[in-house]
């Protein structure tokens, strides 16, 4: 599994390329913006967009989804969960009618890979984080020290204790790839996260 970030927008949220590079196709996590740099990722590796992978609908992590979508023809995975709940600076994202509905437990299969879909509301009501192999994608849910504001509409600050624990109570260590910021790891997390700490009871 190869794994590229490409932080996009004014946001500057993270778009992750995730690619089996035995098939070299490859799964597009949160195009947010910037189409033209996520194509020129994606022909210079000459890999194969096969899925997209949304962790909620705010803009800033959907943005170039339509655009992805018709230079791709790659299917669109989003829970409908975020519809249309969000206003104002979080505006409505449509969701395409092509757009194949994700929950809790569902997985989507890239080549060799398999990504896991986990609900974790809070950040918005459809917020959810994926799992494939040992990276967990954690949108604007996990940060590096931190976690996603609750208060935008549909934000949920009880939903996200519930999610930070939820996270920090699964098996083993991950790659922790979040929607803005830097890459951590679980048990970093697990130690360091006030949030996630807090949310623990520690
Ligand atoms: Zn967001």
């Amino acid at each position: 599994m190869l794994i590229k970030t490409l932080p996009v927008g004014h946001m500057e949220a993270n778009c992750y390329v995730v690619a089996d590079e035995n098939t070299l196709q490859c799964a597009v996590i949160d195009p947010g913006d910037e189409i033209n740099t996520i194509m020129d990722y994606i022909e210079q590796t000459r890999l194969t967009v096969k899925a997209i992978l949304i962790t909620h609908c705010h803009f800033d992590h959907t943005g170039a989804v339509e655009s992805l979508m018709e230079e791709t023809g790659a299917v669109v995975y989003v829970n409908p969960a975020d519809g249309a709940a969000e206003t104002g600076r979080s505006r409505t994202f449509v969701i395409p009618r092509s757009a194949v509905l994700i929950g809790d437990g569902d997985t989507v299969e890239v080549g060799g890979l398999k990504f896991t879909v986990l609900s974790t509301p809070g950040h918005s009501p459809g917020s959810v984080c994926f799992t494939c192999e040992n990276a967990l994608f954690t949108g604007d849910t996990l940060f590096e020290g931190s976690c996603g504001r609750t208060d935008l509409p549909g934000g949920d600050m009880d939903q996200m204790m519930a999610s930070l624990r939820r996270l920090a109570r699964l098996e083993g260590d991950y790659e922790v790839y979040p929607g803005h910021m830097d890459a951590t790891t679980l048990d970093l997390e697990r130690a360091n996260n006030y949030y996630m700490r807090y949310a623990l009871g520690e």
